[in-house]
C-alpha cells in the first residue's frame, strides 16, 4: 500500500491531535460553566432556605403544626418564592405545599430525606433547580423542598454547546488548513533535494543540491548529501583516471609488439634478425603481463576485494629471503648490495607475500635507479612498538618538488627514462596501500644525484612464541 506524504501525515496527526483537544477543553468549559451557572440558581434558593430557617428558629418547641400551617401560608401562600416551595414536618406532615408542588410533588416520602440534596428538574417543558433538606430549629426538625425556575441557565448551557458544536468544526477545518500550509512550507526544500537529487547522474556528477539556510536537520541533510557527492565524484574521477592512465600505459607496449611483428614479416629475415625480434616482443609481452598484473592489484585493492592474511611474520626472516633474490642482481648490474638485518624478533601481523612485494618494489626502484658502480643498502631497526626498514640508494634521487607525487599512481619523475627502465609508475602506489593496509607509513628522502632514502615503519606485535596460542 502506499504510504501517505509525510506532510498529509504530519497535518492527520496536527488534526488528532487538536481535534482532542478541542474535546477536552469543550467538555471540561461545559461542566465548569454548567456547575457555575447552577451554583447561580442554588445561591438564590439557599438564601431562601436561610430565611425559612431564620423563620422556624423564632418559633417555641412545642408549637402545633396547625399554628406553623397558618404561618407558613400566611408567610409564603401570597409570595412569588412560595410557589415552588413545600414544608414538612419530620415525620411527613405537611405545614406547605404551594399550589405547583401539590400538582407535581417531587417528594413522595418527606421523611426519607436525609442530606441536602440540589437536583435539577424538567417538569411541563420548564426546567427548574430544586434543594430537599432536612432543617432543625429549636429541637424540631423540618424536611425543606424548595425550586427555582432555571431556564435562563439551561438556556446559557444550550447557547454554549450549539457554539461548541458549530465551532468545532469549523475550528478543525481552519487548523487542518492551516497545519497541511505549515508542513508544506517546512518540507517544500526537501522537494527542491529531491528534483535536484533526481538530476545528479553518472555522466553528471557535478551538480550539487540547493545550499539551504535554514540552519535545520534540512540544511545538515543537503550539506552530508553534498559531501557525499564530493566523494563520490572525486571517486568516480579517479576511476575514470585510472582507467585511461590504464589504457594509455597498455597501449604503448601493445603497439610496441605489433611494430615489431609488423617490421619482422614485412621482408623475409635471417634467424638471428627474428630471433632479435622475437626476443624483442617476449620482452614487452612479460612488461605487459606485469603491468596487467599491477593493474589487477590497484583494481583489487580499490573494490576492497582484496582479503589480507593476518599472520604473525617475522620481518628479518623476510627481509633476508629477499635480500638474497636480489644479491644476484646487484651482482649482475655491478652494484654494491649490502644488508642489515638483526636477527631482532621483529613480529608485525601482516601478509607475508604483501610484505615482501613492498621489499621488492622498493628494491627494483633503487636498482633501477642506481647507475653502477653505486651502492644499495636495506636495513630493519626494531623498536619496542614499531619496526623500519630502510632501503637507500645512491642512484639518481628524486627533485624535492617531485618526492611528494612519486606515491601517485602512473607518476613517474621522467617518462621515458623510466620506461626505458621497465618501470610504469605503479609500484609505490602499490606499496604505500600496503603499507597502509599493514598500518605503517612509508616515507623518501632524497636528493637529486645523490640518492634516495625509502624507509617503511610498521607496527609491531608480541613475539607469538612468548605468548603461545591456546592449543
Ligand atoms: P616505476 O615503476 O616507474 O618505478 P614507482 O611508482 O615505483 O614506478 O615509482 C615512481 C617514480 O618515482 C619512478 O618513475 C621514479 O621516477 C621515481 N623513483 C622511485 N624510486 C626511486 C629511486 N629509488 N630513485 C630515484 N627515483 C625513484
Amino acid at each position: 500500500m502506499k504510504r501517505l506524504s509525510i506532510g498529509l501525515r504530519l497535518t492527520l496527526w496536527y488534526l488528532v491531535i487538536f481535534a482532542l483537544g478541542e474535546v477536552v477543553f469543550g467538555v471540561g468549559m461545559w461542566f465548569i460553566l454548567r456547575d457555575s451557572v447552577f451554583d447561580m440558581v442554588d445561591d438564590d434558593i439557599e438564601t431562601q432556605v436561610d430565611d425559612l430557617s431564620n423563620l422556624l428558629a423564632t418559633q417555641a418547641n412545642d408549637v402545633s403544626v396547625s399554628t406553623l400551617q397558618a404561618l407558613m401560608k400566611e408567610a409564603y401562600g401570597s409570595e412569588h418564592w412560595g410557589d415552588y416551595l413545600a414544608i414538612y414536618t419530620g415525620d411527613g406532615q405537611t405545614l406547605y405545599q404551594s399550589v405547583f408542588l401539590q400538582s407535581n410533588s417531587l417528594l413522595m416520602a418527606p421523611q426519607a430525606v436525609q442530606k441536602t440534596i440540589y437536583t435539577s428538574r424538567e417538569i411541563r417543558g420548564q426546567h427548574f433547580r430544586f434543594t430537599f433538606q432536612r432543617l432543625s430549629s429549636n429541637g424540631r426538625t423540618y424536611v425543606v423542598e424548595a425550586g427555582l425556575p432555571a431556564d435562563d441557565a439551561f438556556g446559557t448551557l444550550r447557547l454554549f454547546r450549539s457554539y461548541l458544536f458549530w465551532f468545532a468544526p469549523l475550528l478543525l477545518l481552519i487548523a487542518a488548513g492551516g497545519g497541511y500550509w505549515i508542513s508544506r512550507r517546512a518540507l517544500a526544500p526537501v522537494d527542491a533535494l529531491v528534483r535536484t537529487a533526481r538530476a545528479v547522474s553518472g555522466t553528471d556528477l557535478s551538480t550539487r543540491l540547493e545550499k539551504l539556510h535554514t540552519g535545520d536537520e534540512l540544511q545538515r541533510l543537503s550539506d552530508t548529501l553534498n559531501e557525499m557527492l564530493d566523494r563520490i565524484e572525486a571517486a568516480f574521477s579517479r576511476v575514470t583516471q585510472f582507467t585511461a592512465d590504464a589504457s594509455h600505459e597498455l597501449r604503448t607496449p601493445v603497439s610496441l609488439i605489433r611494430t615489431e611483428a609488423e617490421l619482422s614479416l614485412r621482408r623475409s629475415r635471417s634467424q638471428t634478425e627474428y630471433q632479435d625480434s622475437l626476443r624483442h616482443i617476449l620482452l614487452e609481452a612479460e612488461r605487459t603481463s606485469a603491468l596487467i598484473e599491477q593493474l589487477l592489484s590497484l583494481a583489487r585493492a580499490d573494490s576492497g576485494r582484496e582479503t589480507l592474511q593476518l599472520h604473525p611474520v617475522e620481518l628479518s626472516a623476510v627481509l633476508q629471503g629477499v635480500a638474497d633474490a636480489w644479491q644476484q642482481v646487484a651482482a649482475i648490474r655491478d652494484l654494491r648490495f649490502s644488508t642489515n638485518l638483526p636477527d631482532s624478533d621483529a613480529w608485525v601481523a601482516g601478509d607475508e607475500n604483501l610484505l615482501r612485494r613492498v621489499a621488492d618494489i622498493l628494491l627494483d626502484n633503487a636498482f633501477k635507479y642506481t647507475a653502477a658502480p653505486g651502492s644499495v643498502s636495506l636495513s630493519l631497526e626494531a623498536r619496542e612498538h614499531s619496526a623500519a626498514i630502510t632501503i637507500q640508494d645512491s642512484g639518481i634521487g628524486i627533485p624535492q618538488d617531485e618526492q611528494g607525487k612519486i606515491f601517485e599512481r602512473f607518476y613517474r619523475v621522467d617518462k621515458s627514462r623510466t620506461r626505458a627502465q621497465g618501470g610504469n609508475g605503479l609500484g609505490l602506489s602499490i606499496a604505500q596501500w600496503i603499507v597502509s593496509q599493514h598500518h605503517g607509513s612509508i616515507a623518501v628522502e632524497s636528493r637529486p644525484a645523490e640518492g634516495s632514502t625509502f624507509r617503511v615503519e610498521l607496527p609491531t606485535m608480541a613475539s607469538p612464541a612468548r605468548n603461545p596460542q591456546p592449543a
